[in-house]
């Protein structure tokens, strides 16, 4: 496998960096997660755009420019020769001195891998996935920003260990509040009589371009979504629950802490957001040649 580092495509063997890597050494850094489809990069702008963001709100400056990051990434994907897969862009803050202080690090890091991922058995994209409530919650807006994108995901790997121990595959994310955020890796979307409901960015939820993309879908598919804040109850009760992000795409949840969502299967709005969400990154994206 080639990996993009520093300007190089390089053998996965040499793709190697320091240990005294603030990105290593603090999660000082910010990353992406995308998919591509018959080579064709899925939102590739979106994800770039977000990532320049991300980077902005951490003061870190790239000494690229967006249009060069998705020209490599399109690089990587094209080395690697795959028809299908999944893209991690990764900038961490770069190799500096053993303490806190991100201005003695004199130049950011970037790596891109072009690889495949499979987060969950493709079963459950029919059957649904049983989710539980975490413990740990979603850092409050003023200790982490919920849009950066950071490599600070220590809390999400709580929650998804603590999902994991109590037997189901994802978690829910509570904020201070109380209020359903999103799950460890991905967004939450609730349907009840008809009407869709997504938790908003201001609860806690990472701004999501699959997120972006069932918003733009909505209409399409027949169904109202409206932005706002979603409690335990409000999926326990729900007709039907499906989680989205670039890795997960969009798939259905069929219980919270033991409680079976709806009919407890793949409900037929769900359905319906697969099928287009499924055209969609089939017909669309960047070409990588
Ligand atoms: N929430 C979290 C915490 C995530 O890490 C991700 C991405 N894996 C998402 C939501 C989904 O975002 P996107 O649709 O942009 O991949």
């Amino acid at each position: 496998m080639k990996i993009w580092l520093d300007g190089e495509l390089v053998d996965e063997s040499k793709a190697k960096i320091s240990v005294f890597d603030h990105g290593l050494l603090y999660g000082d850094g910010v990353f992406e997660g995308l998919r591509f489809y018959g080579r064709r990069i899925f939102r590739l702008e979106e994800h770039v755009r977000r990532l320049f963001d991300s980077a902005k709100a951490i003061l870190l400056d790239l000494p690229w420019s967006a249009e060069e990051v998705c020209r490599f990434t399109c690089e990587t994907v094209r080395a690697n020769g795959l028809k299908d897969g999944y893209i991690r862009l990764v900038v961490t803050r770069g190799s500096g001195e053993l303490g806190l202080n991100p201005y003695l690090c004199p130049k950011p890091s970037m790596f891109i891998i072009a690889s495949t991922i499979k987060l969950y058995p493709e079963e459950k994209y029919r059957e649904g996935m049983a989710l539980a409530t975490c413990a740990t919650r979603r850092p409050a807006p003023a200790a982490l920003m919920p849009q950066v994108k950071s490599l600070n995901y220590l809390n999400n790997i709580m929650a998804k260990v603590e999902a994991i121990q109590s037997g189901a595959l994802e978690g829910i994310m509570l904020n201070e509040q109380g209020y359903v955020a999103e799950c460890t890796g991905d967004n939450l979307f609730v349907i009840r009589d008809g009407k869709m409901t997504t938790p908003p960015v201001s609860d806690g939820a990472l701004d999501g371009i699959t997120r972006q993309v069932i918003l733009e879908l909505a209409p399409k598919v027949g169904i109202e979504c409206v932005e706002k804040s979603v409690t335990r109850y409000d999926i326990f009760t729900a007709d039907e629950v499906f989680l989205t992000g670039s890795a997960a795409e969009v798939i259905p949840a069929s219980s919270l802490d033991r409680r079976i969502i709806g009919s407890g299967k793949m409900g037929p709005w769900t359905e319906k957001f697969i099928e287009a969400f499924r055209e969609l990154t089939r017909t669309t994206g960047t070409a990588v040649d």
